[in-house]
């Protein structure tokens, strides 16, 4: 059968993935303030103006929150179906999963169907989220690895915008076809993943584990050397596959306990406190909820509908500035990168809290206990200013930075395993701060943006501390850092954190070796093709 071997072709399919993702997240934002929504799952009443009151907060916190935790337990069981059915096939299974949960949630007449749709939803995008990365890290040239699993969180923001586009223009729609349509949509892209991934090859690297030999080097020939399976780059590529292959085979007892003895609970601890801080900053209170927020800066109009629009300038903001990282990110390094966001996300949300400290006042009337305050005039600008400013910092900073960096502080040996476990702890907490939002805002109202402030804080300080730099270095010298005994390392810690960097020098001579190499391998791989 046809397969394509253009490595952004593949790219560009495997996506999708991601984009369902993004999918999931906007799909409850736009919607969750229309009228239309708010009566079919009304627990509530009427409010004084006579419309419905919809969910109760700690109820709207679980629907919400029913995704994140469906895809916390489709992450851990990920590694499961990749490692026996293959990383294609268990992303086509995420697909098709995608589209049940999708087609419950746009039938959903009641609130317990609702949420167990989110979680069969859920499930898809933790297989997906989980497993895309590593079918593109593991198909990808190494020169082009970071920067296409940096594109699955571009796929990420440009899901979230598409989705809340599509439930803003469906807003318009009288009836429960506001929701149902949306809803319904989103089983789309899902059935073009999978017919995509049909004629896209299966990962050579898990090929390999199979003992499936040739398949895996016919995909690395199409995919790197113009379909020559004799090339240069194929032979050195199917020289590192069979020796990464058997030393697994030596060392197949890796368990999850291995990532916490000494020698290495330090890099497991940072790799997955990366992914619980990206979550702690507050993002997803802007992604879920941002409509409350404007609702509260007097955005609102008779039907729910008028922060809508509002709302979707932050879901672009949030696709444009992740450009910049996708250019720079590795220019720029992770340690400077994570302390700048998380500087500027604690201010945004400091100004947030001072001024709905300062200049709020309770909401007024029986509606939505969530929106608990109500704050007018420049104020009111600023409250939505800060809100954006929020989202620019968060899309180039840990954004992409949360996915790019844990990969690179672990050995082969235990890299599958610490990242399927740090991306579980991005979906426990991302699952937590769903369902505790709502509820917060009801009972502590501006006191909410503190407690993100302060967290914002903390991850300044443990960045600092200890997430060293991982820009622009061969995975072995990363490794030094950590086992780094010289005066001046720290037991079991190595090389203090703040003392690695990532130079302009450095890069440069990087930069430039791939570039040499790249270059060498390609001009070999198409004289071979000419000459075959
Ligand atoms: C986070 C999501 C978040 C998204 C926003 C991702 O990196 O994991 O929780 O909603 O970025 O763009």
């Amino acid at each position: 059968m046809f397969k394509f071997g253009n490595i952004y072709i593949i790219a560009a399919v495997a996506v999708i993935g991601g984009a369902l993702f993004g999918f999931d997240i906007s799909s409850m934002s736009a919607i969750i303030s229309t009228q239309a929504y708010l009566c079919q799952f009304n627990q509530g009443g009427l409010d004084s103006d006579g419309k419905c009151v919809g969910p109760t907060p700690d109820v709207q916190g679980g629907v919400v929150a029913a995704m994140p935790g469906g895809s916390w337990l489709g992450a851990l069981v990920s590694g499961f179906a990749s490692d026996r059915f293959g990383r294609k096939t268990s992303i086509q299974i995420g697909a098709v999963i995608w589209v049940i949960g999708s087609v419950i949630v746009c039938a959903s007449v009641n609130i317990p169907m609702l949420a167990v749709g989110r979680i069969i939803n859920g499930f898809s995008v933790g297989i997906c989220s989980a497993q895309v990365p590593v079918y593109i890290t593991e198909i990808a040239p190494p020169t082009k690895r970071g920067r296409l699993v940096g594109f699955q969180q571009w796929a990420i923001t440009w899901g979230i915008l598409i989705m809340f586009f599509i439930c803003y223009g469906c807003s318009y729609i009288d009836g429960t076809a506001a929701f149902r349509v949306p809803w319904g949509v989103q089983a789309v892209p899902a059935i073009l993943l999978f017919c995509g991934l049909c004629v896209l090859p299966e990962s050579p690297r898990w090929l390999a584990k199979k003992d499936r030999w040739e398949e895996a080097r016919e995909v690395l020939a199409l995919v790197h050397s113009h379909g020559n399976a004799d090339s240069a780059w194929v032979r050195r590529e199917m020289e590192e596959i069979r020796e990464m292959v058997e030393f697994e085979r030596q060392n197949a007892d890796v368990t999850y306990f291995e990532l916490f003895k000494p020698k290495m609970i330090n890099r497991t601890m940072i790799g997955v406190f990366t992914q619980i801080w990206s979550q702690l900053t507050g993002m997803n209170v802007m992604m879920y909820y941002i409509t409350y927020v404007f609702t509260m800066a007097g955005l609102a109009s008779d039907d729910g509908t008028g922060v809508l629009l509002p709302s979707g300038i932050q879901f672009v903001i949030n696709v444009v500035m992740t450009v910049p990282a996708l250019l720079w990110m590795d220019r720029w390094g992770r340690r400077p990168t994570l302390l700048i966001g998380a500087f500027f996300m604690c201010l945004w949300l400091c100004v947030n809290a001072g001024l709905f400290a300062t200049y709020g006042k309770p909401a007024t009337g029986n509606h939505n206990a969530a929106v608990s305050m109500s704050i007018t005039g420049a104020p009111a600008k600023a409250v939505i200013a800060s809100t954006y400013l929020f989202v620019a910092s968060f899309a180039p900073t840990w954004g992409p930075v949360s996915w790019a960096y844990p990969p690179e502080l672990y050995p082969l040996r235990v890299r599958g395993k610490a990242v399927a476990l740090a991306t579980s702890s991005n979906w426990a907490f991302n699952f937590a701060l769903a369902y505790f939002v709502p509820p917060a805002f009801a009972n502590i109202q501006w006191r909410t943006y503190v407690i993100f402030a302060v967290f914002c804080a903390a991850m300044f300080i443990h960045v600092f501390f200890m997430f060293p730099e991982t820009a622009n270095k061969p995975l072995e010298e990363v490794e030094q850092i950590f086992d780094d005994t010289k005066p001046g390392a720290i037991k079991y810690i190595g090389t203090p954190a703040w003392k690695t960097r990532n130079t302009r020098a450095a890069v440069l001579k990087q930069e430039r070796d791939q570039l040499a190499s790249d270059e060498k391998i390609d001009a070999a791989a198409h004289k071979e093709s000419v000459n075959a």
